[in-house]
C-alpha cells in the first residue's frame, strides 16, 4: 500500500480536512476527498503537524547498545512524532571522522523509522584540543551540517572562533553546549539556596550565560552561524534576546524538561532528576516558557539520554547527567505551552519542525502541509492524558523524569515520506 487517505484530520490546529498521500508525498488536500485503492486513516479531531525534528539526541551508538542503539532510539522517535532526528556526537568511537558519521547514518537508513541525521565532532575525540575533519564530514554521505562538542564545551576561545570560521564554508552551524569548565568542577545542581542546604556542589548560571556572551559576540565577528544547544537561565534568554537584536546569526534550544522542572526535585536525591545543565529555578524556568513564546529561543531540543541502569540508579554524585526525552517532548510542551495559551499549534510546529529542520539544512523536513511537499507529518490526540510508564517506553533506558506524571498529548500516527512508521500509536516495525 503506497497511499493513505488520512480523514477529517486539523492542520495546525484549524478546520479539518482530508489529506491523501501517495509515492511518498502529500498528494492532495481538501474535504471528502475519495481515493479508491488508498488505506483510510480515521482521524477526527486529530492534530495534524509536519513531523518533528530534534536537533538534539543521544543514540548511543557505536559504543554503548546496551543504553540505546540508532534503531531503539529511531522507534522512540517515531513514536513522539518525530521524523527527523540528529545524533550527538558523543558515542564510542567519537563521531569525528567521515567513517564514524556514515555509520551511523546508514544504521538510521536501516532502521528506516527517523531520518538519522549525524552531528559531526568539533574537537577530536571531543578533546577541545584540535578540529576535527569536518569538511570530510560534511561531504560524507552523511553530509554533516551540525557540529558540536555537546557533552563537553568548546570551551577554549580561539579553537571555537577557528570552528565558527571553518563550518561558514559548507554552511554549517556550530552547536554549544555552554559549560565555562572551570565554574563547573565537581558541580552536583544548580547553584543556589537549594544546593546550599543539600550540601552539593552547585552549577553556576554564570557557567552557561558567561560561554553564550563570549560565543555570540564570536559569531558576531566572524559572521558565523552559532546554535545554542539547552539554553538554561533566565539570564541566558537576554542575553540571546540582546544577540538577535544586533543581528548575530544565533539560534536556541531549550529541553522539554527545563521548560517542566525545577531544582526542587534536586530535595528527592532521585538521580532520575540530575541533568547537565541542571534543572534551575521557577524564575528560569518562566523566562525559558517565555522565550520560547516569543521566539528568542528558537527550537524544543530533547537532549535524550538514555542511561543503563547501573550508569544512573546510583547515589546522586556518582550518577550519570541526563534523562529520556523523544517520546514525552510533544507531551511537555502541550503541557507547557499550549494549554496554557503560550504557543498555538502553528506555533509548536514552528519551534519543533520548521525552525529545526532550518536548522539543521534538512530540505525533506519542517515543510508546510500542502500538496507535493514530502509526506512528513504526525497525527496527534491532544485531549488524551496518560500517565508516564517507563517500562512501557520504546527506548532501551528508563531514566525517564517524567514516570508517574500524567501529561496530554498522545502520538496517534506518524509518516515517514508517506509511509507510517506509527499507527494507532504503536510502531510499525
Ligand atoms: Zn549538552
Amino acid at each position: 500500500m503506497n497511499a493513505y487517505l488520512i480523514k477529517g484530520a486539523r492542520p495546525l490546529g484549524g478546520d479539518p480536512v482530508d489529506i491523501l498521500l501517495k509515492d511518498g508525498r502529500i498528494a492532495a488536500i481538501g474535504d471528502s476527498l475519495a481515493a479508491t485503492g488508498a488505506e483510510v486513516v480515521e482521524a477526527a479531531g486529530l492534530i495534524a503537524l509536519p513531523g518533528l525534528v530534534d536537533l538534539h539526541t543521544h543514540l548511543r551508538e557505536p559504543g554503548r547498545e546496551d543504553a540505546e542503539t540508532v534503531e531503539t532510539g529511531s522507534r522512540a522517535a517515531a513514536l513522539g512524532g518525530f521524523t527527523a532526528v540528529h545524533a550527538m556526537a558523543n558515542t564510542d568511537p567519537v563521531a569525528d571522522t567521515a567513517g564514524v558519521v556514515e555509520q551511523v547514518w546508514r544504521l538510521g537508513q536501516e532502521a528506516g523509522l527517523v531520518d538519522v541525521v549525524p552531528v559531526g565532532a568539533v574537537t577530536v575525540g571531543l578533546k577541545g584540543e584540535r578540529l576535527a575533519e569536518l569538511g570530510a564530514m560534511a561531504d560524507s554521505a552523511a553530509r554533516v551540517r551540525v557540529f558540536s562538542d555537546d557533552g563537553h564545551c568548546v570551551a577554549d576561545p580561539a579553537l571555537m572562533r577557528r570552528a565558527l570560521e571553518y563550518v561558514k564554508a559548507f554552511d554549517g552551524v556550530v552547536a554549544q553546549h555552554a559549560e565555562e569548565p572551570r565554574l563547573t568542577v565537581g558541580a552536583q545542581m544548580h547553584e543556589g539556596d537549594r544546593s546550599a542546604s543539600l550540601g552539593l556542589t552547585g552549577w553556576p548560571a554564570a557557567a552557561e550565560e558567561a560561554i553564550i556572551a563570549r560565543d555570540v559576540l564570536l559569531a558576531e565577528h566572524v559572521g558565523a552561524r552559532l546554535h545554542v544547544c539547552h539554553v538554561s537561565t533566565a539570564g541566558s534568554v537576554e542575553i540571546l534576546r540582546w544577540a538577535k537584536s544586533r543581528g548575530v546569526q544565533v539560534t536556541a534550544e531549550v529541553t522539554p524538561h527545563h521548560l517542566l522542572l525545577t531544582d526542587a526535585c534536586a530535595e528527592s536525591y532521585d538521580p532520575v532528576f540530575k541533568v547537565n545543565p541542571p534543572l534551575r529555578t521557577d524564575a528560569d524556568v518562566e523566562a525559558l516558557r517565555a522565550g520560547l513564546a516569543d521566539g528568542t529561543i528558537d527550537v524544543v531540543g530533547t537532549d535524550h539520554a538514555p542511561h543503563a541502569v547501573e550508569d544512573k540508579e546510583s547515589e546522586w554524585a556518582q550518577a550519570r547527567p541526563g534523562m529520556l526525552g523523544l517520546e514525552q517532548a510533544l507531551s511537555v510542551v502541550i503541557e507547557t505551552m499550549v494549554e496554557p495559551g503560550r504557543l498555538d499549534w502553528a506555533g509548536v510546529a514552528d519551534r519543533m519542525s520548521v525552525r529545526p529542520a532550518a536548522i539543521g539544512r534538512l530540505a525533506d523536513h519542517g515543510r508546510p502541509l500542502a500538496p507535493g511537499e514530502p509526506a512528513n507529518l504526525v497525527l496527534v490526540d491532544a485531549t488524551a492524558r496518560a500517565s508516564v510508564d517507563p517500562a512501557a517506553l520504546a527506548s532501551r533506558s528508563r531514566n525517564s523524569p517524567y514516570a508517574g506524571r500524567e501529561l496530554p498529548g498522545r502520538v496517534v500516527a506518524t509518516f515517514l515520506r508517506g509511509v507510517p512508521t506509527v499507527l494507532d500509536g504503536k510502531a510499525q516495525k
